[in-house]
């Protein structure tokens, strides 16, 4: 697999943990690759992550170094905001969730209330989940309440190792009995569907997806008819790689190696920046 050919792409939606962030941390030449696809086309930060607002992750990111405005930004919290507009227009949600959830929702027009006047409940990654907002939910479900989740990853990377992700919530639903209707996050449909409209992209077949994980970016990516890259800074392994039967269009040891600049010096995340990269000739084995 060799380099992609960049400059046939009209817009890339990059991934944001794992590809542009890890620990905390910008990637070694995360804010140089990001500024070149800016040059090439149209960059739109896609995330699973429904903790925060579209304008609270721009402002996060500028803070890093990327120059990236809110429209910039397509998150799992925007996406479920939007679907539900879709679906029923203006509704009344209620929401186990963070705040960047609850000020998407709003902004799309939705009102957040109890559980006896809710015609969705919805729930992203909840770090205060509690039996109480469990029995509420319930209470909301049995009314006949259609639940709707931002995401279900199972887990969430931190610099302090894994946590429960917005998977644990849509779970402990689960086991009362009531699987959600939709996951809107990727790899759903939707999602895309979502991102392509906020690239300005029509046609599925000019924009390229790069993320770091299979089962969502990758997988997402070709359900919705476009290319992928994946980059080994995040979750995958060069070994989950080879024995996985989902196939990105292109892999890279990173995001400046996709893209073709140098990390500068410096720039290295704290810590060690994780499990040390596979070698050239792991990276460039290819079965198929
Ligand atoms: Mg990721």
């Amino acid at each position: 697999m060799g380099r992609p050919e960049l400059g046939r792409y009209r817009a890339f939606l990059v991934d944001l943990d794992g590809v542009l962030i890890r620990g905390g941390q910008p990637l070694p030449g995360a804010v140089e690759a990001l500024q070149r696809l800016r040059e090439l086309g149209r960059v739109i930060v896609f995330s699973n992550n429904s903790t925060r607002s579209r304008r609270a992750f721009a402002a996060r990111l500028q803070r890093e170094g990327f120059a990236v405005a809110p429209e910039e930004v397509v998150n799992s919290a925007y996406i479920l905001g939007r679907r539900l507009l879709e679906l029923s227009g203006p509704s009344k949600v209620f929401m186990i969730g963070e705040e960047g959830l609850k000020e998407e929702l709003e902004l799309a027009g939705h009102r957040l209330v109890g559980p006896e006047e809710a015609n969705f409940l919805v729930t992203g990654m909840d770090r205060e989940l509690s039996y109480e907002k469990l029995l509420l939910a319930l209470r909301a479900l049995r009314r006949g309440a259609r639940f709707f989740a931002a995401n279900a990853d199972p887990t969430y990377p931190t610099p302090e190792g894994e946590v429960p992700g917005a998977g644990a919530v849509v779970g402990a639903i689960q086991g009362m009995g009531f699987p959600p209707e939709e996951v809107v996050g990727k790899p759903a449909e939707v999602a895309f569907r979502v991102a392509l409209e906020a690239a300005g992209v029509k046609d599925p077949r000019d924009c390229l997806v790069i993320g770091d994980r299979l089962e969502t970016d990758v997988l997402g990516a070709r359900r919705a008819g476009l290319e992928s890259a994946l980059v080994l800074t995040g979750v995958t392994s060069p070994d989950e790689l080879e024995e996985s039967p989902i196939r990105p269009t292109y892999v890279a040891e990173s995001l400046a190696a996709l893209v073709g600049v140098k990390p500068r010096e410096g720039r290295s995340p704290r810590g060690g920046g994780g499990p040390s990269l596979p070698s050239p000739r792991r990276r460039s084995r290819s079965r198929r």
